[in-house]
């Protein structure tokens, strides 16, 4: 397939999200001279977007999530990368190997491999309060936070394993966890219980729901909790609210079978490729221990090395074959 003179359409390489796993595979995409191109339904930045300050990405000992998200963009452009506005819809791989990307502005972009680093999004409460303090208190990330809260009174939402384990993790830190969840059973492993409820920093809430976080200028100062069964409504003073009640990776998009956890992380090889031949996948989207920007741009890098292997062979068993597809 041509392309049209001002409607470039066919790529070597498809990234599918702006964030750090997609900029940075844009970044080493165009180092290794490959045509790219990054559909971004947004800014690019991602999740750096909704951060504030970042304290543990190598060579900033401290910068503003959206200051990194403006030099990652501007070094991914300074080595070509071309980064489009607009939403994907659908990712489909055709008879002939070729993907067939598709937006929403109606565009249908075709290139032989596809990097999704489309990201995920962590479950909100819904409650007032939680955007208005999201980085002023409120977040959704212990490695990445947990560090602001020395010496803290600090709360942890939700009654599965991330709830269990980071409350646990919070305790470096923080003086005190409590630890808060909707159901007198927590559904985490007995372990992870056992640990939790044995920490002598924690102290569990049961029966009781986030109605409202509150706060003034310096950031979160309390919460208003509503008790499930007795609809008595109390106060809890803290300054940080950590929230774990689920996380959804962007993996809808793949429009056929490909291998995935129970959760729609996706799995991939040790070269980041799905179980779809030349569809590969970076960042916080797959299935791994942590979610951190330093992980999502190693998958990245790892990523767009493997679509160079696959390009290269893909190119010599196309010039093998007698009918010279692959
Ligand atoms: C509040 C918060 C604070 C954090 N703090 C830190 C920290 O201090 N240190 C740290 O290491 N990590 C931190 N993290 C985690 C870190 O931000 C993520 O691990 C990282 O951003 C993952 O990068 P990614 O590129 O995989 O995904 P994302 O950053 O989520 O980027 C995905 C991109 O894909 C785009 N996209 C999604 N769907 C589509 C679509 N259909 N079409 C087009 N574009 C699409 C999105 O708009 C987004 O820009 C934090 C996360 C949060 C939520």
């Amino acid at each position: 397939m041509t392309d049209k003179k001002d409607e470039k359409i066919n790529y070597d390489i498809i990234i599918v999200g702006g964030g750090p796993a997609g900029l940075c595979a844009a970044m080493y995409s165009g180092r290794g001279m490959l045509d790219a191109l990054v559909i971004e339904r947004g800014l690019p930045g991602g999740e750096l977007l909704n951060t504030e300050l970042i304290e543990d990405y190598p060579g900033f000992e401290s910068i503003l999530g959206r200051d990194l998200a403006e030099k990652m963009a501007d070094h991914a452009k300074k080595f070509g990368a071309n980064i489009v506005t607009d939403t994907v819809d659908a990712i489909e791989r055709k008879e002939d190997g070729e993907f067939e990307v598709r937006t929403q502005l109606n565009k249908v972009y075709h290139a032989p491999t596809v990097i999704i680093t489309a990201g995920g999004t962590p479950i909100k409460l819904g409650v007032p309060g939680e955007a208005e303090y999201a980085g002023r208190g409120v977040s959704y990330c212990a490695v990445c936070d947990g560090a602001f809260f020395k010496g803290d009174t600090i709360a942890v939402i939700g009654g599965g394993d991330a709830a269990l384990e980071e409350a646990g993790y919070l305790t470096r830190y923080a003086e005190k966890v409590y630890l808060i969840h909707r159901r007198d059973e927590f559904r985490g492993s007995a372990l992870l219980q056992q640990r939790a409820f044995n920490n002598p920093k924690i102290e569990v809430i049961r029966s009781k729901v986030v109605e409202a976080i509150e706060g003034g200028p310096s950031g979160t100062t309390n919460l208003k909790l509503k008790d499930t069964k007795t609809g008595e409504m109390s106060d809890l003073p803290v300054t940080g609210v950590f929230i774990f009640i689920g996380f959804t990776p962007n993996s809808g998009l793949i429009k056929e079978h490909f291998e995935h956890d129970e959760g729609g992380y996706i799995v991939t090889d040790w070269n980041m490729m799905t179980s779809i031949p030349g569809l590969f996948a970076a960042g916080d989207l797959r299935v791994q221990l942590t979610r951190q920007i330093t992980t999502a741009v190693g998958d990245a890098t790892t990523a767009v090395i493997a679509v160079e292997k696959y390009l290269a062979e893909r190119k010599e068993s196309k010039a093998a074959s007698p009918l010279g597809t692959a």
